[in-house]
């Protein structure tokens, strides 16, 4: 599973919304190697992958680990935001 996800990522981490000085070509320059472990998983991890892996949605991908820790904090951060919202809907009901 990880090995094929590897294959078709050659390797390099697929994140295309890293930092554009850690970016090639539209992509993360982050390869695999003694010292980066990259990680297969969803495109979309989710704000909580480890406690709510059933809110992980798309294909699997490679990452480095700084940017699948990045894309959980946009989840989170995306979460927030909607919690703020619906709070702030409730609120104008009474
Ligand atoms: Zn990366």
């Amino acid at each position: 599973m990880w090995e094929q996800v590897m294959i078709k990522a050659g390797y390099r981490c697929e994140d295309t919304r890293c930092p554009a000085d850690r970016r090639s070509g539209g992509r993360c320059i982050t390869e695999h190697g003694p010292y980066v472990r990259l990680i297969a998983a969803p495109a979309y991890p989710g704000p909580d992958p480890l406690r709510r892996p059933n809110e992980s949605s798309g294909e699997m991908v490679a990452w480095c680990p700084p940017c699948y820790d990045q894309a959980i904090k946009r989840a989170r951060k995306v979460e927030r935001d909607r919690m703020r919202m619906e709070a702030a809907d409730a609120d104008t009901l009474f």
